[in-house]
């Protein structure tokens, strides 16, 4: 464990962080395919409601960059061209949710402090989680500098970059 961390990981490796919908299939856009023969490039997949970047994922590049060292950080959240299509996190307001659970439990107004990860727009939500990565003091300036963001449209397939 040592000499990797020393050596900054064995693989070279890219974590994606995207939506849970079923709809968005990472091995299909990122082309990805099982690499038995060539390990030293290979993707690791997260999800979470929205793919939205929170103290959990950057605890996990904490853990991959321990015991792998990461490459990259690629944030991808989805639209769809009509409404129906788009990512569930903008249909409901956090708002929402706190009051669904506090009706449910009372008791615990800690509810009202917990974050859901919906977003009223779509591109404004990866950059704002890109600049939590690129500001984390937990995430060295060299992966920080390769953390981007992207739109997967699940209606074209296309995959287009955030700035
Ligand atoms: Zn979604």
């Amino acid at each position: 464990m040592a000499e990797v961390t020393a050596s900054g990981g064995i693989f070279e490796t890219t974590l994606v962080l995207t939506c849970v919908d079923f709809r968005v299939n990472p091995d299909l856009f990122l082309q990805t395919k099982p690499q038995v023969a060539d390990i030293e490039d290979q993707i690791l997949v997260a999800r979470n409601p929205a793919g939205r970047v929170d103290a959990a994922f950057v605890q996990e590049i904490m853990l991959f960059e321990a015991f792998l060292g990461l490459k990259s950080v690629l944030v991808i959240h989805h639209t769809g061209k009509y409404l129906s299509l788009n990512c569930g996190a903008s249909h409901f307001k956090d708002t929402e949710i706190h009051k669904f659970h506090k009706n449910r439990l009372p008791n615990h107004s800690e509810i009202d402090q917990m974050i859901f990860g919906a977003f009223n727009n779509l591109e404004e939500s990866v950059r704002q989680d890109i600049h939590i990565l690129k500001t984390s003091p937990y995430i060295p300036k060299n992966l920080a500098d390769n953390c981007h963001g992207f739109v997967y449209d699940i209606q074209t397939g296309g995959l287009t970059p955030v700035e």
